[in-house]
């Protein structure tokens, strides 16, 4: 079957459009035909260096996808053709974090593309407890996009942040996938949103979406910008994925009691602690990454609520991955950035 798969680690010339074997399935195990996929940062570092993740090469590429059953059990409650996402995190149904319904934590999670075989090829074997129906008023990309983006910001934002209607949050770096997921979900949730970009057109496509204030960071300082925002009170929450680069930034801009969640450091992940604003001003700093399959349900419920649709920001075929790495690599998207597996 014809797939994207990595056979070591360094720039595209890594990356090939090929032949793999076809995945076999066990009882409890769905088999999916796969049709849309999208792409995330962790792609990019399985590329560049495997990012320290126990894997094997060759191995296949991508997180998430929607497609239709191809094999299922009889009693899995899924029968062949059913539209279905996938949940990436498979998870061990034991552990500690397993039984209290954090499968997320789980010490023993194999995720799809990372620890095995990816999800952007023709066909994928998954548990039948990460597979779920696909919400019927999405296409295949935006259903595709929901698995790992939104539900990273889903947890970041409702989970980790208990972000509530009325409170103003501050999402770093509008553009990226998570961020742009973050938006959407803060503004149907009712908050007042703030969001951060160097590039001019991404914030005025920000406000598009409803975003109550957009900083522009060569021009505009941050935290005045918040403070006069705000009335001098600051943000409720605070939702990055950046780093070292805004972090001192991220801090002041908090109002007492408040919350930061961050889900990644692109620009570094060592910022200084700044001890003394955090218990002076009792703030809590969360980390995030990914979420629960039962989070995924509520945020595949939500999203059909409120007629949330994932920003695609363009399509590629398979043979275009290369195109698509770059075009990531250079954060040039809003949104996200998708794969046609059928092409
Ligand atoms: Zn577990």
């Amino acid at each position: 079957m014809k797939a994207i798969y990595i056979d070591g680690h360094g720039g595209n010339e890594v990356v090939h459009v090929g032949e793999r074997p076809m995945p076999e399935r066990r009882t409890g195990e769905v088999l999916v035909h796969m049709q849309a996929s999208t792409l995330n940062q962790v792609d990019l570092y399985m590329r560049n260096s495997g990012a320290g993740i126990t894997h094997q090469l060759p191995q296949t590429m991508g997180l998430e996808g929607f497609g239709h059953v191809a094999q299922c059990d009889a009693d899995s409650g899924f029968k062949v053709g059913d539209a279905v996402v996938i949940h990436p995190g498979i998870s061990c149904g034991q552990c500690e974090f397993c039984q209290r319904g954090d499968d997320v934590l789980c010490t023993r999670i194999a995720l799809v593309g990372e620890h095995r075989d990816g999800a952007w090829s023709e066909y994928v074997v998954v548990p039948a407890q990460n597979v779920l129906p696909a919400p019927s008023d999405l296409n295949a990309y935006e259903a595709a996009a929901l698995a790992v983006t939104h539900l990273t910001a889903w947890r970041m934002v409702v989970t980790q942040g208990q972000l509530k209607a009325g409170q103003t949050v501050l999402i770093f770096g509008i553009g990226g996938g998570v961020s742009v997921a973050a938006l959407q979900l803060a503004k149907a949730i009712g908050a007042r949103v703030i969001v951060t970009s160097r590039h001019a057109h991404k914030l005025e496509r920000a406000q598009t979406m409803g975003a109550d204030l957009g900083i522009h960071t060569p021009d505009q300082d941050v935290v005045k910008s918040v403070m006069a925002f705000t009335a001098k009170r600051g943000v409720d929450l605070v939702i990055e994925n950046v780093g070292e680069a805004v972090w001192g930034d991220a801090m002041k801009s908090l109002v007492r009691g408040g919350r930061l969640v961050t889900c990644g450091a692109t620009s570094g992940d060592q910022p200084p602690a700044d001890l003394r604003r955090i218990f002076i001003r009792q703030l809590q700093i969360l980390g995030s990454t990914l979420g629960n399959v039962q989070e995924f349900k509520d945020l595949l419920v939500f999203c059909e609520q409120h007629h949330l649709r994932p920003v695609i920001d363009r399509v590629f075929p398979m043979d275009q991955v290369h195109e698509a790495l770059d075009v990531m690599s250079r954060a040039e998207q809003f949104g996200k950035l998708a794969l046609d597996l059928r092409a």
